[in-house]
């Protein structure tokens, strides 16, 4: 049997599903196809991304907030409510049933705008015909006028430490404790290591995360990694930078790691360890010879700025190509190619996609750190401004963290922001907002933002680019 459609998507993750839906909403007769089971063993829509990565992990970074907050941030309003305990399956349970809330959701989306699942694996053969495999051994090809790629990514292993699912864990299994692990080890200081080290540590594990490289934060702007820094010390993360981890050894029951630094050779004994060092573009089984899709030496499918594959009419988005590996990324991707496909133009700005780490307090930034634009030569000035100076972040008893706005030197154009602080997350929109329109940290510093609120420590670093900040020395 073989079905024709107008687009055959691979990959239901935030790139695959949201491209499935905009070219259904466009008229064309889609179909997509995911390999992706949930706990229960049935197909399960929504990628890493609904899965094991941005939902599960936010909803035990949220379980683990509130329970930290009790024991620590609520007496300082009054409140107190004896010993707070934390039931772990409860908390998984919870969590669990919002990723099947929202797995479950995109089935409905997909027959609301007719979209035809296809829950298998699927090859890519020459002439954009796909095969799919099937669970129970079944196969069926399928034929496309256009594909995308959307296959995501797979953590990166490293020698000498071989996961086992229990001890020595990825992403999936350190959401999925039974118990909190009183010695919680990581192996990188990433974004994962980070969210995921904060969960463990604010139930009660003892954290230690080891990272390679010996500048915290790499990727984040140096004056905004140095307060996260300060402030993951405080909350007792205890993260040992230029660890190089040679082997891990799983042995009843706890775990032996090992790693050098500059004073030499360590051991540290945990009872589960994360390793979070990175992710890589997954195509396992994916292309045939046939298929004329080529991949990069690191395993990337190699796209141009439209994200069309070296095969005709075949794209690929999200993380199995080039750019930022992020769910909002691989979404605007799948819209931009759905709208190619339909004969509309379709653009994605990789230099103003948000980054958020959701860690406490949160760290956010879009465009360029203060490294990277002195590296290029670029003249900037910059403006910065403390939470701590906001009524709203002092009425919310969380002062920590700051927002810091580069511009150019000459042209006063906004070239970065970069902040750390409670609700970030959020506040970085206006700031994605202003570089999308070309703004000048000008143009931010003469809008009006509501009183008393977080927004006006964005207001108050567009106006300290001036030397006018308000509620601060200049
Ligand atoms: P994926 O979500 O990986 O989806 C790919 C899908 O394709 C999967 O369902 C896979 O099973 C399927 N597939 C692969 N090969 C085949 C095949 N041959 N046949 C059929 N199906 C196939 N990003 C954020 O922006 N914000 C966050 O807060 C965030 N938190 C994260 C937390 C964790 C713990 C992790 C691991 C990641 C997080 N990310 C976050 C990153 C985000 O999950 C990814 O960037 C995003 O999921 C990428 O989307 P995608 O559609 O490219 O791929
Ligand atoms: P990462 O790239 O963020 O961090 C990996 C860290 O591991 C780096 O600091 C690296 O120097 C370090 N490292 C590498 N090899 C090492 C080794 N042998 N020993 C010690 N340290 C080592 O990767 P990640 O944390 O695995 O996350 C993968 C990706 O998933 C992220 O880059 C991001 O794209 C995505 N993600 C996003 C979010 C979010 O948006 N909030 C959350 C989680 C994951």
């Amino acid at each position: 049997m073989s079905d024709k459609f107008d687009v055959v998507v691979i990959g239901a993750g935030p790139g695959g599903y949201v491209a499935a839906i905009r070219a259904a909403q466009l008229g064309l007769r889609t179909a997509c196809v995911d390999e992706m089971v949930g706990k229960d063993g049935k197909p399960s829509l929504g990628g890493a991304c609904l899965n094991v990565g941005c939902i599960p992990s936010k909803a035990l970074l949220d379980s683990s907030r509130q329970f930290h907050n009790l024991n620590h941030l609520f007496a300082e309003h009054g409140i107190s409510a004896g010993e707070a305990k934390i039931d772990v399956p409860v908390m998984v349970g919870r969590k669990d049933r919002i990723v099947k809330q929202l797995t479950g959701g995109i089935a409905q989306l997909f027959k609301a705008n007719k979209v035809t699942p296809f829950a298998g694996h699927a090859r890519l053969l020459g002439d954009r015909k796909v095969e799919v495999q099937f669970q129970d051994g079944a196969q069926e090809v399928i034929e496309a006028e256009h594909v995308i790629l959307a296959t995501g990514s797979r953590p990166i292993q490293i020698p000498n430490v071989e996961f086992d699912g229990e001890l020595i864990v990825d992403n999936v299994g350190a959401l999925d404790f039974d118990a909190v692990p009183g010695r919680f080890g990581v192996i990188g200081a990433g974004v994962i290591g980070l969210e995921l080290g904060s969960v463990w540590k604010r139930l009660g594990s003892e954290v230690t995360v080891l990272e390679a490289l010996p500048d915290f934060l790499g990727a984040a702007d140096a004056d905004i990694a140095r307060v996260a820094q300060r402030e993951f010390k405080k909350q007792g993360l205890d993260i040992r930078m230029g660890a190089k981890v040679t082997s891990a050894t799983a042995q009843d029951g706890t775990v032996a790691v090992r790693y050098s630094d500059a004073k030499g050779d360590h051991e540290i004994t945990v009872d589960k360890l994360l390793v979070a060092v990175g992710r890589r573009a997954y195509t396992g089984g994916l292309l045939s010879d046939e298929a004329g899709v080529k991949v990069t030496e690191r395993g990337m499918i190699e796209v141009d700025e439209h994200c069309r594959t070296s095969a005709q009419n075949v794209y690929a988005v999200g993380d199995c190509v080039r750019g930022p590996m992020l769910a909002h990324k691989a979404s605007e991707e799948g819209i931009a190619v759905a709208e190619i496909v339909a004969g509309k133009p379709g653009h994605v700005n990789l230099d103003t996609v948000p980054w958020v780490i959701y860690t406490e307090p949160e760290i956010a930034w879009v465009g360029k750190t203060q490294k990277q634009l002195k590296d290029e030569g670029v003249p900037v000035k910059t403006g910065s401004f403390p939470f701590a100076a906001t009524a709203r972040a002092l009425a919310m008893a969380e002062p920590a963290g700051q927002v810091k706005i580069i511009a150019h030197a000459e042209t006063d154009r906004i070239l970065g922001v970069h902040m750390v602080g409670a609700n970030v997350s959020e506040l970085i929109a206006e700031c994605v907002v202003a570089m999308e329109f070309h703004a000048s940290s000008e143009d931010l510093a003469r809008i009006c933002h509501a009183h008393p609120t977080l927004s006006e420590a964005v207001h108050e670093a567009a106006l300290s680019v001036d030397k006018r900040a308000i509620h601060r020395a200049n």
